[in-house]
């Protein structure tokens, strides 16, 4: 039993070894089981639509409470986060960005370390079975995260540690390899209420409870719509894709550290960009601007959209 529990340490060490030299900030480890607690909090967050349009959330439930559903045999989850905080901010003297998209869109850099991960593994232990998923409908990240003790859930309901704050993406690792689970960390929240008290839109409606439905980062990315609602003019911070008030108030984000990912960093042109070429610019010009990141999601008609919903009354005086 002993020699055992010592191969699976041992095993375990080499996973979270490996993600380090791998660049990945940190790598937790929690059992694959059914997320009982979280399948109730997500049937009655979908019955009261606080998802609102992310349709691709109600979809997938059995797969995404259960990662024995995603990859027969699974034992493990392995919980990696990767730091995306910047150097420097880009300038706030014109439409801001959230920093998440500064860089190459992440989905195509962190899958290819998942691939690289997966195959390391192999070369390690033999054949092993897994996927990796980063922000992808079927896998409830955050509640991995959480579980395994990347950190626990804010009240703004992002993911953040005492250490490392809140400036990451999650990936996980569904594995049938066996290794030692680490537990979730206590929450450090306490009585600040920062993020709830500077949300723009009111979409933290609770502590713990986001209204997805209320969100910036929702309206600037997810929504289709040809026009923003109109109720919400004025209140977006002159946000145009994305935003990061909540997690740019929160204490524990004072020890962030800026990230070593070259794909991260924001190209020359992105950094010259003033609020005159950002209302100005060409189809042709969001294209070489944003090749290869996560800003084409909203396509050059979403920007603009953003852009001149900011413009209807989020203009300071110049
Ligand atoms: S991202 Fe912005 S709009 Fe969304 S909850 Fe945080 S502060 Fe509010
Ligand atoms: S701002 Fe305060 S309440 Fe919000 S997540 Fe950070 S510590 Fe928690």
């Amino acid at each position: 039993m002993e020699a055992f529990d010592l191969k699976l340490q041992a095993r375990s060490e080499w996973v979270k070894s490996t993600a380090r030299a791998m660049g990945f900030l940190d790598c937790r480890i929690a059992k694959a089981a059914r997320l009982e607690q979280e399948e109730a909090f997500l049937e009655k967050w979908l019955r009261d639509q606080k998802h609102g349009g992310m349709d691709y959330m109600s979809k997938h439930f059995d797969l995404r409470v259960d990662p024995r559903k995603l990859v027969p045999g699974a034992k493990s989850v392995i919980v990696l986060s990767m730091n995306y905080f910047p150097e420097e901010a880009l300038s706030d003297q014109g439409p801001k960005l959230s920093k998440y998209a500064y860089g190459r869109d992440y989905h195509k850099v962190i899958k290819k370390r998942l691939k690289e991960f997966l195959f390391r593994m192999e070369e390690q232990f033999g054949e092993v079975q897994g996927r990796g998923f980063v922000d992808s409908a079927p896998v409830m990240e955050k509640a991995w995260a959480t579980r395994a003790g990347i950190g626990w859930m804010g009240k703004h309901t992002n993911v953040l540690s005492k250490q490392k704050g809140s400036f990451y993406f999650l990936a996980v690792l569904i594995t049938d390899l066996e290794l030692a689970s680490d537990g979730p960390v206590t929450d450090h929240c306490g009585s600040c209420t920062a993020c709830i008290d500077a949300c723009p839109t009111d979409a933290i409606v609770a502590p713990y409870v986001l209204d997805g439905s209320k969100c910036i980062s929702y309206f600037t990315i997810e929504l289709k719509d040809a026009d923003l609602p109109t109720e919400f003019a004025g209140k977006f911070n002159d946000w145009m894709f994305g935003c990061d008030i909540c997690q740019d108030v929160c204490p524990w984000n004072r020890f962030s550290q800026p990230h070593q990912t070259e794909e991260f960093l924001p190209k020359q042109a992105l950094q010259e960009m003033d609020r005159k070429d950002w209302e100005r610019l060409e189809e042709e010009e969001f294209d070489v601007l944003f090749e290869g990141s996560a800003v084409k999601r909203t396509k050059y008609s979403g920007l603009m959209r953003n852009i001149r919903f900011l413009n209807l009354s989020d203009r300071k005086p110049d």
